[in-house]
């Protein structure tokens, strides 16, 4: 069930171009009412309840009702991050709250290679895969002979 914004947590992202929920929807579903200072999610049908506007919230303002098969109908899901976890508090219907921490990066931030070390400038531009032919265990790019 698609995301929705609770108001009273929402503060505009301060008033900056774009918000983060903005920057990060792949559908571009979140908008900014500019004289409240509240976004909303303009075309709830779009919603693809991808989680990433709920995570990127810095004021934990968006929620998803989640389906049965991922929390008991009724409870919320809220996500809080760090710079090497995320912890998740699941609230039940009945008032019980459960936390849930998990770690989400191998390296310290800032130390990720980008290419994961492959040499891929010149494959980039290219149909392949950035890290082939060493990431398929091949040692060359299968072509078509024409
Ligand atoms: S990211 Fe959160 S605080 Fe910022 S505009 Fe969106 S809902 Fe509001
Ligand atoms: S859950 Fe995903 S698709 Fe839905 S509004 Fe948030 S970022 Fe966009």
């Amino acid at each position: 069930m698609p995301s929705y914004v609770n108001p009273e947590k929402c503060d505009g992202c301060k008033a900056l171009d774009k918000t983060a929920c903005q920057h990060i929807c792949p559908n571009d579903l979140m908008v900014l009412d500019k004289d409240k200072m509240k976004a909303y999610n303009q075309d709830v049908s779009m919603c693809w309840e991808c989680y990433n506007c709920v995570k990127i919230c810095p004021t934990q303002a968006i929620e998803i009702r989640g389906y049965a098969d991922f929390v008991p109908m009724g409870a919320a899901v809220t996500p809080l991050r760090s710079t090497d976890s995320i912890m998740w508090t699941v609230k039940f219907r009945n008032g019980m709250v459960k936390r849930f921490k998990f770690p989400i990066r191998t390296t310290p931030e800032g130390a990720a290679v980008p290419d994961g070390g492959f040499a891929t400038k010149a494959d980039l531009g290219s149909n392949a895969l950035f890290t082939e032919p060493e990431s398929s265990g091949l040692n060359a790019i299968f072509t078509l002979k024409g």
